[in-house]
């Protein structure tokens, strides 16, 4: 119990902007009823907070309907350079694609191997570092020997980069129409994952 998250990545706002855009989500949410300002981390185990608002009057208008004994948990809004990971656990991403030349460079090359290339992971381990050490990094491209900034690497979809996310713990799965107006909220690109602590 308590161990199911959904959550929606902005991958293209700041870090400075993040908590801001962050603040403006949450009072969006609690105007329709669906958070309360009160704080709570039961039920939820992120590892980048350790709390966050727990639902409102009309949560369950946005979510799968698993009877109305369900209790959903709180949900954390998280600002600042993250790698969020889907799914369980913290494995590197399986592919990155590059944005000049659109090769796709395979860092796990599933089945044949369930761990990450040394060689080929490197270069985004350094640049991955560097933006969330400094809000920038780049990756030299295998194939194009193009160098472009972190951020514009299209991932695999267990993998997000981004300075702000909403996670939902334990609650039903969300609602398309919702994640689509939360998405619009944000102005931004998003990633969308589910997954278990
Ligand atoms: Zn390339």
């Amino acid at each position: 119990m308590g161990d199911y998250f959904e959550r929606i990545v902005d991958v293209e706002v700041s870090a400075a902007e993040a908590g801001a855009l962050g603040a403006r989500v949450v009072d969006w949410m609690v105007s329709r009823g669906l958070l309360t300002r009160e704080m709570s981390g039961e039920l939820m185990y992120s590892w980048k907070v350790e709390q966050g608002y727990v639902p409102g009057p009309r949560w369950a208008g946005i979510a799968a309907d698993w009877g109305a004994d369900w209790l959903p948990g709180p949900v954390a809004v998280i600002v600042g350079r993250h790698v969020h990971h889907a799914g369980q656990g913290e494995t590197e991403p399986e592919s990155a694609t590059c944005p000049h030349c659109g090769t796709r460079a395979v860092i796990i090359d599933y089945p044949n191997s369930w761990e990450a290339d040394p060689v080929v992971w490197q270069p985004f381990s350094t640049a991955i570092d560097e933006w969330i050490g400094t809000g920038t990094g780049a990756v030299t491209c295998g194939t194009c020997r193009t160098p472009t900034p972190i951020t514009t690497w299209s991932w695999s979809d267990d993998v997000a980069l981004g300075a702000l996310a909403v996670e939902f713990w334990h609650w039903p799965p969300l609602s398309e129409t919702f994640v689509a107006e939360l998405s619009a909220h944000l102005g931004h690109r998003v990633a969308h994952h589910t997954g278990k602590f």
